[in-house]
């Protein structure tokens, strides 16, 4: 068993009740709600309710959550993005009428997967924005490049000042794996400037129980650009032939991996030590994390 460093308090988040779910009021009507592992968010509006996405670690939480604020029926659903870890369980909201809406790139990954627990969106755009007024409340949707999954949203809700940017990055956390499975790296980099550029307090990101501030997207580009700096300045100090002297001759993909494992390795000790302090998880997708950003700095 690997040992891991303790999870710091500050990384934490609230106790989930042994309900399973935690509903937190975000004002303006809007409420987050996490398992303890994923966060999303909804909308009560004059007539109904707008929830971002369904993940299956809520399932039928989700509903009894929302039972929970208001009883009036949920009439939109939002797709953050297609993976089905956030609305794999879409089609227990499923009733007549609820408008399902999201990237036409998000339509097309759900086509592909063929799976019935996550219905088809029946009212997609293309192109990088949308604004959708619902009783009155403005939710604007925004596609800025594939900084997660193509198709993913920024939701944002101007008069709640919310950011919904679903697996964008893990408040008070390390981003998980591979900067969160970022389809393009330099887009993932994008993302954090693109995201500062919106008036919002509150974040919700989408895994882990904490909601986070401007402060905190911050906090997430500065340690990002950390990895970048040490993993362009280990891929400089490491020497290819050095690194794999004892990897035979003929086996180049040997070679390939032992020497990125090399620079990992040299990156990872030119971190700023002060990182396991200032966010969790730091040890735990720390060489993830920087094998993703130097082969990007490598090849993008
Ligand atoms: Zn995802």
């Amino acid at each position: 068993m690997v040992e891991f460093a303790p999870v710091p308090d500050f990384a934490r988040g609230p106790k989930i009740p042994d309900s399973g779910y935690l509903v937190t009021e975000l004002g303006g009507g809007a409420y987050g709600i996490t398992s303890g592992l994923v966060t999303t968010m909804f909308l009560v509006t004059k007539k109904g309710v707008v929830v971002v996405d369904a993940p299956p670690d809520l399932g039928e939480k989700l509903l009894i959550g929302v039972e929970e604020v208001t009883p009036k029926p949920i009439t939109h659903l939002i797709y953050s993005h297609a993976h089905a870890d956030h609305i794999g369980s879409a089609h227990l909201l499923t009733r007549d009428g609820l408008k399902i809406v999201a990237h036409e790139l998000t339509a097309q990954f759900i086509k592909e997967a063929q799976d019935d627990n996550r219905p088809l969106p029946n009212e997609t755009f293309g192109g990088a924005r949308s604004e959708l007024s619902i009783d009155g409340e403005r939710i604007i949707l925004e596609y800025t490049g594939d900084w997660h999954q193509a198709g993913n949203l920024f939701i944002h809700l101007p008069e709640q000042k919310i950011l919904t940017a679903i697996d964008s990055f893990t408040v008070k956390n390390a981003p998980f794996f591979r900067l969160a499975f970022s389809a393009h790296v330099p887009a993932y980099f994008d993302a954090m400037d693109q995201m500062l550029e919106y008036d919002f307090e509150t974040v919700v990101s989408g895994h882990m129980a904490l909601f986070g501030t401007p402060e905190d997207v911050q906090t997430n580009r500065e340690y990002i650009r950390d990895l970048r700096a040490s993993a362009t300045e280990a891929l400089r100090m490491v020497d290819l032939r050095e690194a794999v002297a004892a990897v035979p001759d003929d086996n180049r993909q040997a070679q390939l991996k032992v020497w990125m494992d090399a620079v990992v390795a040299r990156a990872a000790e030119l971190m700023p030590a002060s990182w396991g302090k200032r966010l969790g998880g730091n040890d735990i997708f720390l060489t993830d994390n920087l094998n993703a950003v130097a082969w990007s700095v490598f090849i993008d």
